[in-house]
């Protein structure tokens, strides 16, 4: 596959999710292992055991890795999030998870959330075809041009 048309992807599960994107990963391996991949702390370090590939990892998310990820989203240096963030347990860390899931609808990544999502991102043509999405509008706003002047 040329260098353009790998991904650069990020994965993050919350604990109890973390057996499932395990699985889903494994399962997608051979996939998964043509692309540039990303992960929170734990997640990163379970991926790189599981898939036997290279996770470039972040901090832990509960201490700031969740932000880390959403920093490189609005830098434009991740171009899909697949997070199992989970609907069953409150997190300690809540409001970063909000800011990831958020600027992620920002920048109009494909995220999912779910395995069922995953499988269809993962086997889309669109991964390997050269398509890019499109990003927002970075013309500064009103008033910003207003406090410049
Ligand atoms: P972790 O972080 O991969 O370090 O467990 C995930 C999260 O809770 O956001």
């Amino acid at each position: 596959m040329p260098t353009t048309s790998k991904r650069h992807i990020a994965l993050v599960a919350h604990d109890n999710m973390k057996p499932e994107l395990l699985r889903w990963a494994d399962y997608n391996r051979s996939t998964l292992s043509q692309h540039h991949l990303y992960g929170t702390g734990t997640t990163g370090t379970m991926l790189e055991y599981e898939l036997g590939v290279r996770v470039h990892r972040f901090l832990s998310g509960p201490v700031g890795g969740d932000q880390q990820i959403g920093a490189r989203i609005a830098e434009g240096a991740l171009d899909l999030l697949i997070f199992f963030w989970d609907p069953l347990e409150a997190q300690p860390h809540d409001p970063d998870v909000k800011a990831l899931l958020r600027i992620g609808a920002v920048w109009n990544i494909p995220m999912a959330c779910n395995v069922a999502s995953a499988d269809m991102i993962i086997s889309s043509p669109l991964l390997t075809n050269g398509y890019m999405h499109r990003r927002p509008d970075l013309t500064p706003r009103e008033w910003d041009r207003t406090a410049a002047a």
